[in-house]
C-alpha cells in the first residue's frame, strides 16, 4: 500500500451491497475499510427475497450454510401475474431471507475475511485528488479523515456519496405508491395481488403471526412524503379497497414506496464508484433491486481488487460500468413495466391479459423467469478473446452449476469458485485423448505467471451437464465464463484483460511529510508489507525484527516480560528511518493468542489503517536444557505450550489477517536433527513445529500464502553461555564454518523467505546451522 493512504478502499454503507462488496474485495486481497452511518445493523424487514442467481453466488462464496435453508417459492409473478420462476441451475424460485439476516451473514463473512467495518460514521465530506480520495466522516470519537485510492458508494438511494461528489443522478419521481404495514393482531384472509374495484390489495400472514399488507388506491397520485405514512393512513386505504377493518392491529412498522425511477448515467467517476441503490432506483418489486446490488457488488469486487494492486489494465475498471449498466437498464425497465401492471387501473388490463397468456408459454415464461432470476445474464467478453471458441453459447454467461469429477475426487463449480480466484478448467472429458491433455498442458504453462490469481484444474461434467466436453474454459472470480478456446495467445490476452498484469505497475514515488510514522515509501523489497515477529525483543527475534524493517516492512515487535528491551527495537528501527511497534503478550498461557492480536491488530490498524499482515515469524521460544531425569510433566507442559502449541494457534488467528502472498516462517532448531540428551523434550517441540510448515503448506498453497520451517544451530543471544570463551570455541566447533551464529545470519535467512524471491519455496525446512548438520 502507498505511503499514506490509509486503505485501499473505503466503501460507503454497510447494507448488504457494501458487506458483499467489502468481502468481495477481501478476497481479492484489497485492503478495505466500511464506513456506515448506523450504529447497528438495521432491524427493518424491507427487501426480503433472494433470487436463483444470488443464491448461486452465496454458494460460491460458501455463504449458504449460513443462511441454512430459507424457505423457497418457484412461483413468482410478473407485476401480479403469476410466473413459474423454475429454470435449469440448483436454486429456482424465490427464497425468503429477510433483509436483517442476508446483512448478518454478509457482515460475519467480510469481517471474517479481515474487512474493517466502522459504524457510526457518518460521511461528511470527499475530496478526489489526482492520485487518492480523502474521505471526512463523524465518527463515534469525533472527526475521522481517512485517505484511500478509491470510495465506492453503497449508501443507497440517498447516497451521501453522490451528493459529495456531485454525480447527478437522473430519474422521475414517483407517479403511484404502495402503503405497507407490518401488523400483528389482525385476522384478515390472505390476498396475493389482488385487483379489486378500486385497487390492489397484498396481505399474506406470516408463521410469526405478523401479517404484511400492501395497498394501492386506482388513480392516487402519491403526495409528497417527508417521512414513513401514518398507520392510520393506511387503515383507511385498506378500507376503502377491501372494505375491511384493520384498526384494531398493531403496527410494527409501516412504509410507503412509490415507482420513482433513476440511474447514474455513469457508475465510475474515476475513483468515486456506485453500487447497488446509488448507483439506480427502482420500485422494490419482488426484490429485484437488492439481487440487482449484491449482483453489482460481486461484479465490482475481484476487478477493483486487481486494480488497486496496481496490476489491473486500463480498461478492466471501466468494465463494471460497461456491463453493469445494461444489466441495470434493463432490471429497471421489467421493473417499470411491471409497476405499470401492477399499479395500473382497469386501463391495465388488456396488457395484463396478453402477459398472462406470455406467461404460460415455454419461451416466454422462461425469458420472463431469466430476467427476474438474473440468470439470464450474459457479459460480452470483447473481441479476440474467445478466438478458439468464438460464439461459444456460454462465453459470458455464469459457469453453470455442476458437480465435477477430478483425479482428487469429486467437487463442484461453487466449492472451485470459493476462495474468489479465478479457475482455468480443462472440461474437454476427453480421458484418454492425449492431444487434448497436450494441449491442456500448453495452456496451463500459459498461466503460470497468474498462478496466484488463478486455479488450473482438469475435471470432467457429468454428460448431461451443458459442460461436458467444452475443452478449456476460463472462468472470471465472479463466475461469468471469459474465454473457451484451445490458443494460448487468446488464453493470455484474456488473462490480462481480467486478471491483470503480471507484476504491479510501478507506483508513483511520492513523499508525505506529515506523519513519519506512516509506512515509508522507500525501495526496501518488503516496502508496504506489514510483519509480526514474536520473541523479538532479543536474540535472533530482534535481528529479524530489524532486517525486514530495513527491508521496508512495518514490525510488530512481540515481547513478554522485557519491555525495555522491545522499546529498544522499536527504537533502533526507527532511528534507521523504519516502522515499528511493540506488542505484549505472553505465550504459553489461556488468551494468549487473543492477547497478542488484540495488541497487533491495533497497531497494524492505528498504522496502516488496515490490520492485513503479509509477515508471520513464529520465532518466541523457551529452551529445555534440562536432562531426562530433570524434566517434569509441567516444564514438558510449558515447553510445548510456548513453543508448539502457541505458534498452531498464532497461525490458525492470523490467517484471518494474512492475504495471497503472505509468509509464515517457524523457527525450529538444528536439534530435530543432531541429537543431544539434553533437550529431548526441547527438541520434540521443535519437531512439532516442523509439522506445521509440512502440512499447512498444503492447506495454505492454494491461498498463496507460504509457510516455512529456519533450523538454526547454536547462535548467539544473551544467554551468559557466550560470555565464556572455552564454552563458544566448543560450541564453533560443531559449525563447518568454526563459529558460532550470530542472530543476524538467521534474520537474513527469515529475509529471504519473506521475500518474493522465496515465493516457489513452500513446507520446506531449511538448514540455517551453519553446517552443523554436515556430521
Ligand atoms: P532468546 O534470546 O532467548 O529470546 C526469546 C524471545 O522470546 C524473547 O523475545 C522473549 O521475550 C520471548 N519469549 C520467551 N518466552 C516467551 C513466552 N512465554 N511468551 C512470549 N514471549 C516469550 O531467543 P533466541 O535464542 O534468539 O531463540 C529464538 C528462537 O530460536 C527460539 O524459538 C529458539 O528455540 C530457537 N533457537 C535458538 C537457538 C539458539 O542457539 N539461540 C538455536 C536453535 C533454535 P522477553 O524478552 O520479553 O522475555
Amino acid at each position: 500500500m502507498a505511503y499514506g493512504i490509509d486503505t485501499q478502499v473505503v466503501v460507503v454503507g454497510a447494507g448488504p451491497v457494501g458487506l458483499m462488496l467489502a468481502g468481495e474485495l477481501r478476497l481479492g486481497g484489497a485492503d478495505v475499510i466500511v464506513l456506515e452511518r448506523l450504529t447497528s445493523p438495521t432491524t427493518e424487514s424491507r427487501a426480503s427475497t433472494l433470487h436463483a442467481r444470488t443464491m448461486e453466488i452465496f454458494d460460491c462464496r460458501g455463504l449458504l450454510e449460513r443462511i441454512r435453508t430459507p424457505p423457497n417459492e418457484q412461483r413468482g409473478h410478473f407485476g401480479g401475474i403469476p410466473l413459474d420462476l423454475t429454470l435449469p441451475g440448483p436454486y429456482p424460485g424465490q427464497w425468503k431471507v429477510p433483509q436483517t439476516r442476508t446483512e448478518e451473514v454478509l457482515q460475519e463473512w467480510a469481517l471474517s475475511l479481515g474487512a474493517d467495518v466502522r459504524r457510526g460514521h457518518e460521511v461528511r465530506g470527499l475530496s478526489v485528488r489526482p492520485d487518492h480520495v480523502e474521505i471526512e466522516a463523524l465518527g463515534p470519537g469525533g472527526p475521522v479523515r481517512l485517505r484511500s485510492l478509491c470510495v465506492v458508494g453503497c449508501d443507497g438511494e440517498n447516497s451521501a456519496v453522490r451528493r459529495l461528489a456531485g454525480v447527478d443522478f437522473p430519474g422521475e419521481d414517483a407517479a403511484r405508491e404502495l402503503i405497507r404495514a407490518d401488523v400483528a393482531g389482525i385476522d384478515i384472509p390472505d390476498r396475493r395481488f389482488e385487483r379489486l374495484e378500486n385497487g390492489l390489495a397484498i396481505a399474506a400472514r406470516r408463521s410469526d403471526g405478523v401479517t404484511r399488507v400492501m395497498v394501492h388506491e386506482f388513480g392516487w397520485a402519491p403526495r409528497p412524503r417527508t417521512g414513513a405514512p401514518e398507520f392510520d393512513e393506511i387503515v383507511a386505504a385498506w378500507r376503502r379497497v377491501t372494505g375491511e377493518d384493520i384498526s384494531g392491529g398493531t403496527p410494527l412498522w409501516v412504509n410507503a414506496f412509490g415507482d420513482a425511477h433513476g440511474q447514474l448515467t455513469s457508475y465510475r467517476h474515476g475513483r468515486v464508484l456506485f453500487a447497488g441503490d446509488a448507483a439506480h432506483r427502482q420500485m422494490p418489486i419482488g426484490g429485484q433491486a437488492l439481487n440487482l446490488g449484491l449482483q453489482d457488488a460481486v461484479n465490482l469486487g475481484w476487478k477493483l481488487a486487481v486494480q488497486v494492486s496496481r496490476r489491473g489494465s486500463d480498461s478492466l475498471l471501466d468494465s463494471y460500468h460497461a456491463e453493469r449498466h445494461p444489466v441495470g437498464v434493463r432490471v429497471l425497465a421489467n421493473i417499470r413495466a411491471q409497476a405499470t401492471l401492477l399499479l395500473g387501473g382497469p386501463e391495465a388490463e388488456p396488457m395484463r391479459a396478453v402477459l398472462a397468456e406470455v406467461a404460460t408459454t415455454g419461451d416466454g415464461r422462461a425469458h420472463l423467469a431469466g430476467m427476474i432470476s438474473g440468470l439470464d445474464v450474459r457479459y460480452a467478453m470483447g473481441d479476440g478473446l474467445d478466438d478458439g471458441g468464438a460464439g461459444h453459447p456460454l462465453l459470458g454467461l455464469r459457469l453453470p452449476p455442476t458437480r465435477l469429477s477430478t483425479d482428487e475426487g469429486e467437487t463442484s463449480t461453487a466449492e472451485l469458485l470459493r476462495r474468489g480466484r479465478a479457475l482455468l478448467l480443462n472440461l474437454s472429458g476427453s480421458g484418454g485423448d492425449a492431444s487434448a491433455g497436450g494441449r491442456f498442458d500448453g495452456l496451463r504453462r500459459a498461466a503460470g505467471p497468474w498462478a496466484d490469481r488463478v486455479t488450473t484444474l482438469a475435471a470432467k461434467a457429468p454428460d448431461d451437464s451443458p459442460l461436458a466436453d467444452v475443452g478449456a474454459v476460463l472462468v472470471r472470480p465472479d463466475g461469468h465464463i471469459a474465454w473457451t478456446g484451445h490458443d494460448t495467445e487468446g488464453l493470455t490476452t484474456a488473462l490480462e484483460r481480467w486478471l491483470g498484469l503480471v507484476r504491479p505497475r510501478p507506483a508513483p514515488r511520492r513523499t508525505d511529510h506529515r506523519n513519519t510514522t506512516k509506512w515509508r515509501y522507500d525501495m526496501g523489497k518488503l516496502t508496504g508489507k506489514t510483519a509480526l515477529v514474536t520473541g523479538s525483543s532479543r536474540g535472533m527475534g530482534r535481528a529479524t525484527a530489524i532486517r525486514l524493517a530495513r527491508e521496508g516492512a512495518l514490525v510488530a515487535v512481540h515481547y513478554t516480560a522485557n519491555k525495555e528491551a522491545a522499546d529498544e527495537v522499536v527504537a533502533t528501527i526507527e532511528k534507521d528511518g523504519g516502522s515499528a511497534f511493540a506488542v505484549c503478550a505472553e505465550l504459553g498461557v489461556p488468551g494468549d493468542v487473543h492477547e497478542l492480536f488484540l495488541g497487533l491488530e491495533r497497531g497494524l490498524k492505528e498504522r496502516t489503517g488496515s490490520t492485513e499482515l503479509n509477515i508471520l515469524v513464529n520465532n518466541a521460544g523457551v529452551m529445555g536444557g534440562v536432562s531426562v531425569e530433570e524434566t517434569s510433566p509441567e516444564s514438558f507442559d510449558r515447553l510445548f505450550a510456548v513453543n508448539a502449541k502457541a505458534p498452531f494457534f498464532i497461525i490458525q488467528r492470523a490467517l484471518k489477517n494474512i492475504p495471497s502472498g503472505g509468509r509464515v516462517i517457524n523457527i525450529s532448531s538444528g536439534l530435530t536433527r543432531f541429537a543431544n540428551p539434553d533437550e529431548i523434550a526441547y527438541a520434540m517441540t521443535k519437531g512439532a513445529v516442523e509439522q506445521l510448515a509440512l502440512h499447512f503448506a498444503k492447506l495454505l498453497g492454494p491461498r498463496n500464502i507460504t509457510i516455512n520451517s529456519v533450523a538454526p544451530g547454536i547462535t548467539r543471544n544473551g544467554s551468559p553461555v557466550f560470555d565464556i570463551p572455552e564454552a563458544v570455541e566448543q560450541m564453533a566447533g560443531l559449525s563447518a564454518f568454526n563459529r558460532v551464529g550470530e542472530p543476524e545470519d538467521v534474520a537474513d535467512v527469515v529475509a529471504f523467505l519473506a521475500g518474493d524471491e522465496a515465493r516457489w519455496i513452500t513446507g520446506s525446512f531449511v538448514d540455517a546451522t551453519g553446517g552443523t548438520l554436515l556430521g
